[in-house]
């Protein structure tokens, strides 16, 4: 707001100082012209006039001028007057002057040129009060404005006095009319008048403006005037512009600016300019008044354009200033972007810094879980071994029972031989020794399932089939089963497909068996009913599902509760460890399977382990 009203102030600003010079240089313009046609006027007004200059000094000098001077007055012949007048009337037609005329020393005029006009002849009227005649006759040339007498028509005078030795006996006057001054105004173009020694408008473009005065007359002047007849019978009014005139006194030049009010000389009321000057060697002055309308519009002009180009500057200005800010604030934008560029560097920097140590971190953490779940991995196989031997254990007294029996046989046989071979019957010692032999191969086939079963095998998986995994388990269980007398039910065959193939380890599947049977037939200790039921199928090829089913006292709501805790039992201390079933989860979930107990709705607790099914079953 406060840059448009400064540019609206600056744009006035320019207007003003442009209408100013553009006026001021109008009005030089229009001077200097104005001058030129002063002088051109002048100059042909001076020469109209001083060109009948001499006239008057010539007259004086005629011999038939001289001669009516001659003799007295009352006698003067009329033969010279008709000479003087002829001569006059002749020079008057010859010079091209108005009128010629001679007078006598009290004023009466002897001879004119103008005898054939009768109201213009001056013949016998009394100059006497006439200033030029005054003049010329106190010896002096007299140059002087006056309206006629007989014709009423305005003229220059020029008087010389007609000498008769050293005395001045008469006057010569040349009266030149001021027509041609009057008809050469319109070339002016312009309202011009002249003013003679009173100030008194005796020539004018207007008429309007003619016998007024510039400025009021004094009496002592307006008696004088009266007496002198100067301006005829008319009465002088008052020049309608107030122009109050300041001459140079050195140059006799004016020059002044008029505001008229009420005069329509100027369009649109833009003044007048006033210009003046003397005629040379004359009383005369002549003014011209100049519209300044002309320089009124071209200063409008020049402020109008001043006030354009202002505009134009001020629109370069603005653009030069435009270019300079959007310039400005692209370097600010590119110092922002290279701070933000640092700043964001720099943060990555310190982000890259934080994730390399972060990442060496987590490195270094996953290293150690790694070790943990390496150590974890030993531990857990050292619990699975030790559940193992923990297993073997409490068969240890099946297979001592086991192995009692051909141990004593062996024993008997192993005498019995001693004795057959004493008394030299070789053949009875070879048959006791062949039962040996075969006694001790049953004894291996006794010992070597516990064997294979407690020794730590590779847990890497393939293909196992459920059937061969349980019987093993079901021969090391054996005797507990017949001490038992649990009776097995198994069902092992899938519909069309054969008997289910695992994908685990064999070992460790046999483990899992061997527990889950193992607290089926402790659970059915003193049961009526003592039935195992093992089932085996494949479900949707995709995986392997065994159940473990008893007919025993099933699982109270707080056993199911605690059942995969560790060390939870509710066997007596020595019996259980109360990790059979933690382990044995475990070893279904490391091979991607699952382990979960329930209540069977007959009664008795069934135990679903899930394996993944081998995909390509090596095995029927
Ligand atoms: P342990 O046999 O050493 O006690 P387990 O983890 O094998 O450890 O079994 C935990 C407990 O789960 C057993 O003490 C028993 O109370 C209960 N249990 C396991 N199997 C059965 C089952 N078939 N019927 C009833 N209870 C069972």
């Amino acid at each position: 707001m406060l840059l448009l009203l400064a540019a609206a102030a600056l744009l006035a600003a320019a207007a003003m100082a442009g209408y100013r010079w553009g006026h001021a240089q109008g009005l030089q313009a229009l001077r200097e012209d104005t001058n030129h046609r002063l002088d051109l006027f002048a100059t042909t007004a001076q020469g109209r006039i001083s060109r009948l200059e001499h006239s008057a000094a010539t007259i004086q000098l005629h011999p038939a001028v001289l001669a009516l001077y001659r003799g007295p007055a009352r006698h003067r012949p009329p033969e010279r007057v008709a000479a003087a007048n002829d001569l006059l009337h002749r020079l008057n037609a010859h010079q091209g002057s108005t009128a010629v005329f001679v007078a006598d020393e009290r004023g009466m005029v002897l001879a004119s040129s103008n005898l054939d006009q009768p109201d213009d002849s001056q013949l016998g009227q009394d100059l006497s009060y006439r200033p030029y005649y005054m003049e010329a006759l106190s010896g002096r040339v007299g140059r002087h404005f006056a309206v006629g007498t007989a014709a009423d028509a305005p003229g220059y005078f020029f008087s010389h006095p007609i000498r008769d030795g050293d005395r001045v006996v008469g006057v010569a006057v040349t009266k030149v009319s001021l027509a041609d001054i009057d008809q050469a105004f319109p070339l002016l173009g312009t309202p011009a008048l002249i003013l003679d020694r009173n100030d008194v408008v005796i020539l004018s473009s207007r008429p309007q403006w003619l016998y007024t005065t510039m400025q009021p007359l004094t009496v002592e002047a307006r008696v004088d005037l009266e007496l002198t007849g100067m301006y005829g019978n008319r009465r002088l009014g008052r020049f309608p512009l107030p122009l109050p005139l300041a001459w140079q006194p050195d140059t006799q030049t004016l020059d002044q600016v008029l505001q008229p009010e009420a005069d329509n000389l100027s369009r649109d009321g833009a003044g007048l300019l006033v210009q003046g000057r003397t005629l040379d060697g004359m009383d005369w002055r002549l003014l011209l008044f100049s519209d300044l309308a002309g320089v009124r519009a071209r200063a409008r002009g020049t402020g109008a354009m001043a006030a354009l180009c202002a505009a134009v500057v001020m629109l370069v200005l603005l653009a030069v200033l435009q270019r300079r800010r959007a310039a400005r604030q692209r370097l600010r934008d590119q110092q922002a972007l290279q701070r933000l560029n640092a700043e964001l560097e720099d943060t990555v920097a310190r982000r890259t810094r934080a994730l390399t140590d972060a990442n060496r971190e987590l490195r270094r953490e996953m290293a150690e879980r790694v070790q943990a779940e390496a150590t974890l991995r030993a531990a857990q196989d050292e619990l699975v071994q030790a559940a193992k031997l923990a297993v073997v254990g409490q068969l240890s007294t099946g297979i001592t029972h086991e192995l009692a029996q051909p141990l004593g046989a062996i024993r008997t046989l192993a005498g019995n031989a001693r004795e057959f071979m004493r008394r030299g019957d070789l053949d009875g010692a070879h048959g006791n020794l062949a039962i040996v032999d075969t006694l001790v191969e049953r004894m291996g086939g006794i010992i070597h399932p516990f064997k294979a079963f407690a020794r730590k095998s590779p847990v890497e998986p393939a293909a196992v089939p459920v059937a061969a995994a349980l019987r093993s388990a079901l021969f090391l269980l054996d005797q507990r089963v017949r001490a038992e007398r649990v009776e097995v039910r198994l069902q092992l065959a899938d519909a069309g497909t054969g008997s289910p193939v695992a994908w685990c380890n064999r070992n460790r599947l046999e483990q899992v068996l061997i527990n889950l049977i193992g607290n089926a037939i402790d659970a059915m200790h003193g049961a009526p009913r003592r039935q195992l039921l093992v089932e085996a199928r494949t479900l949707d090829g995709e995986r392997v599902c065994i159940r473990v089913a008893d007919s025993g006292g099933g699982l109270p709501p707080s056993v199911l509760a605690g059942l995969f805790t560790p060390f939870f039992t509710t066997k007596p201390p020595g019996s259980g460890l109360g990790l059979g079933l933690v382990i044995s989860r475990g070893i279904a979930q490391d091979y991607g399977g699952d382990l979960a107990a329930a209540n069977r709705p007959e009664g008795g607790a069934v135990f679903t382990l899930w394996l993944p099914a081998a995909r390509n079953p090596l095995l029927p």
